[in-house]
């Protein structure tokens, strides 16, 4: 006997016609990621809105999905969420999948969930593959606390003061990263954290090439810089937590309190007041004052 769980039940109103939003997570790589609940929302929507009509048509078909495609992307998710409410005001039931993964995630969607929202039709989720979560399963890392970013900015200088401001934090960070950036980006990463920080390198995961690659940032960069083949496909990166007692952070305190100084001082002057108002190790000051303004002068 099947048990009727309260998320069928949910699904049920669905098919009697309800109209809802259904966000549905589809694989990151291998077509056999996706939930039977998805499959069984993906097979009896009015519509799917799809990111890239050429990217989802393979899992569609092999799934045996026929249903009406619209497409909504990053360029016309606005005019798109527009649509699907015009849907969903005919009493539809339209279900969202991105390329791969969950929507909304480094992915369009939310701004259709919140003009869904608005207008108080149901959204309801349907959970499944992420990049993120399913590197960070298999990272080993044992702190309880994860942050994730995403996309880090796609020039060096912008990267570097992106990354400086995670230089003290204890939590592992995850980010996604482009194959033709990915040398670049953890030479940043060494410029930052310095060469000892573990990182996680998750490579086409899911997938026939999936490697993960456990080791300290300039072990990684060698690793990378010595097999180009390793160098294509899709990255997560998990950073470890920067340890308690590396002489190399500084307090946020710190860290203000500098920014503060250089904004009306030279340099070394801001650097020594700096040192004796907080107590930061002068040499740790004096770098990251060279990378602030470096960071401001690119601005
Ligand atoms: N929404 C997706 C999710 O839930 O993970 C993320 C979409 S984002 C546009 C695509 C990025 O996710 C890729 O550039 C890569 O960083 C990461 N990614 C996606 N699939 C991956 C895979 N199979 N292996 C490693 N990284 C992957």
């Amino acid at each position: 006997m099947m048990i009727k769980t309260s998320s069928n039940i949910r699904d049920t109103q669905g098919i009697l016609g309800k109209s809802a939003l259904y966000i549905v997570a589809t694989p990151i790589g291998n077509l056999n990621d996706i939930s039977l609940r998805a499959l069984d929302i993906l097979k009896t929507v009015d519509v799917i809105a799809v990111e890239h009509i050429q990217n989802s048509k393979y899992l569609l078909m092999t799934h045996g999905i026929s249903v009406p495609l619209i497409s909504l992307h990053q360029h016309n998710e606005v005019e798109a969420a527009n649509k699907i409410l015009t849907l969903l005001t005919e009493g539809k039931r339209v279900a969202l999948i991105t390329d791969a993964g969950t929507p909304a995630i480094s992915d369009p969607g939310a701004i259709l969930v919140q003009q869904v929202r608005a207008k108080n039709f149901p959204v309801i989720p349907i959970p499944g593959a992420n990049a993120a979560i399913c590197a960070l399963s298999a990272a080993g890392i044992t702190n309880p606390h994860f942050f994730f970013y995403g996309f880090l900015p796609t020039k060096s200088i912008a990267r570097q003061r992106e990354l400086v401001t995670f230089k003290s934090q204890s939590f592992p960070t995850i980010f996604y990263e482009a194959p033709h950036r990915i040398i670049e980006c953890i030479e940043d990463m060494i410029e930052v954290f310095g060469a000892n920080r573990i990182l996680t390198l998750a490579r086409e995961l899911t997938k026939i090439f999936e490697t993960i690659h456990v080791s300290s940032l300039a072990d990684t960069l060698n690793w990378l810089k010595l097999d180009l083949y390793q160098q294509k496909g899709e990255f997560v990166l998990i950073l470890s937590g920067a340890e308690k007692n590396d002489k190399s952070q500084v307090s946020e305190q710190a860290r203000d309190t500098l920014r503060y100084l250089l904004a009306d001082l030279p340099l070394k002057q801001a650097v020594k007041l700096a040192a004796t108002i907080t107590g930061e190790n002068k040499s740790t000051l004096y770098q990251l004052a060279l990378r602030l303004k470096q960071s401001d002068q690119s601005e």
